[in-house]
């Protein structure tokens, strides 16, 4: 089965070349004939299932028909990075049609927005708040809309979305047609659902298990100790981009804070920060500059960079949903990835609901060489202590033995990116990583 069995418009086939997918997803082979059909579909596909191409390409071939140079197709999302995402895939797949997208969300300059609205852009996707501003002030005209996309609606209501987008809902033509995507159906949303939906293809795509591409494991600690983990876990694992999740937007601060000092690329995301700051981190760690990204959960929704191997939960999610979002960063489309989650004693009960959830009872693993017994202060005094990896060379080598007693292993001058000179000489001190992790079985890249 590959994209040609749809049909489409030469210059939406061109932009699936360009993208280079080959086959299409399963939400995707259940989901564009009914929506070229022009039927709604309520899906249940969680993200990385490849379900944004299943709504934006049989989109892009409705509009390769008609009239140009007004809104006609509308996509709501919970947040501004989602909504971004989707606009690449918009453009990415569209790039040959001649279509125009404008993605509508607050924390920027309104008038850009108005002026694409104005020069006539086909495709919108906002976020509520902003598309209501658009609509109360008139700079918006979603008279001729005919197609309705609602994006990760679970996680619209989350957010407390819900009343602005049944606002929406009253300014929308009734005569549209309607896509809803949600990677869970609590009561709410079944109910925004049913109100909005006429005779819909129901599309359910496993939406409790996670990606078969992703393997998980759980790593008993104590708390004090985390961090001095999630550092030993780094130091030892082959990794592309990493995604670490903690609770609170001060800790996804202090952690990514933390990680530069021992000389990672890491920079955090979460909510105290600029759109300008969100949008930088962001893009540095889409390009790789950044390749430790700290987030959490709110802040991380609808992440999409493809090479993220790793998603280490510092902090275990609140909910099985939760975990399911979070590994759903990894393993994306036809590539494999590594969940780990940090676990104290406190976390049993998640960890039990989550292994409920999933069915399978996930792996716990130890590091060899890492001192889980050391007391709360000297682990503390000694990440402090973490050299500058890159730039301090020397200090690292002086304080060598101090934390080879500490972490129970031969201390590292580890950068994120090892050179072979690093390698070699790691090899021949007797403490090669590879080595270490072939004990580490798997997990590592
Ligand atoms: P999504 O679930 O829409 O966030 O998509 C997850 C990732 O899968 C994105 O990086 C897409 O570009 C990619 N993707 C979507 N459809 C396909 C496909 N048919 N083949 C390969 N990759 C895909």
């Amino acid at each position: 089965m590959n994209f040609k069995t749809f049909n489409f418009h030469p210059q939406i086939a061109a932009g699936v070349q360009a993208l280079g997918y080959m086959t299409p997803t399963p939400v995707q082979l259940q989901s564009i004939p009914s929506i070229l059909q022009g039927r709604d579909i309520m899906s249940l596909a969680q993200t990385g299932t490849g379900k944004t191409a299943a709504f934006v390409l049989p989109i892009l071939q409705r509009l390769m028909q008609g009239a140009r140079g007004h809104l006609r197709a509308l996509i709501i999302a919970p947040t501004r990075e989602l909504a971004e995402q989707i606009n690449e895939t918009v453009y990415g797949l569209g790039s040959q049609t001649g279509l125009r997208s404008v993605t509508l969300y607050g924390g920027v300059a309104i008038n850009p927005q108005i002026q694409k609205l104005r020069q006539g852009a086909e495709i919108a996707v906002a976020c509520p708040g902003r598309l209501l501003d658009h609509i109360r002030q008139g700079t918006i005209k979603v008279s001729a809309l005919e197609v309705l996309v609602l994006d990760e609606a679970d996680r619209m209501f989350d957010m407390g979305f819900l009343p602005d987008v049944r606002k929406i809902l009253r300014h929308l033509p009734s005569q549209r047609q309607t896509l809803f995507f949600s990677a869970t159906m609590p009561s709410d949303i079944r109910r925004l659902a049913h109100d909005i939906l006429r005779d819909p293809v129901t599309v359910q795509i496993d939406h409790t298990v996670p990606l078969t591409t992703v393997s998980h494991a759980l790593y008993p600690v104590d708390k004090h100790l985390k961090t001095a983990l999630l550092m030993e876990i780094l130091r030892h694992t082959d990794t592309e981009s990493v995604l670490v999740f903690t609770r609170t937007k001060h800790r996804a601060k202090q952690i990514a804070r933390q990680l530069g000092k021992a000389g990672y690329c890491a920079t955090s995301l979460q909510g105290n920060l600029s759109q300008n700051q969100r949008q930088a981190a962001l893009n540095g760690f889409r390009d790789g500059s950044f390749k430790i990204l700290v987030a959490t959960d709110i802040a991380a929704r609808g992440i999409d960079v493809s090479r993220i191997s790793h998603v280490i939960n510092y902090d275990i999610p609140d909910t099985a949903e939760a975990y399911t979002h979070r590994i759903g960063r990894t393993g994306r489309a036809a590539k494999t990835g590594d969940a780990f989650t940090l676990i104290t004693r406190e976390d049993a009960s998640m960890v039990r609901t989550i292994e409920s959830s999933l069915g399978v009872k996930l792996e716990r693993r130890t590091l060899k060489d890492f001192n889980y017994t050391a007391p709360a202060q000297k682990m503390e005094s000694l990440l402090h202590h973490q050299p500058l990896q890159r730039h301090k060379q020397a200090t690292a080598r002086r304080t060598k033995s101090k934390k080879a007693a500490a972490f129970g292993s031969p201390a590292r001058t580890t950068s994120f990116s090892r050179t072979t000179k690093q390698r070699h000489a790691r090899v021949s001190s007797g403490t090669n990583p590879s080595a270490h992790r072939s004990r580490q079985s798997r997990g590592t890249r």
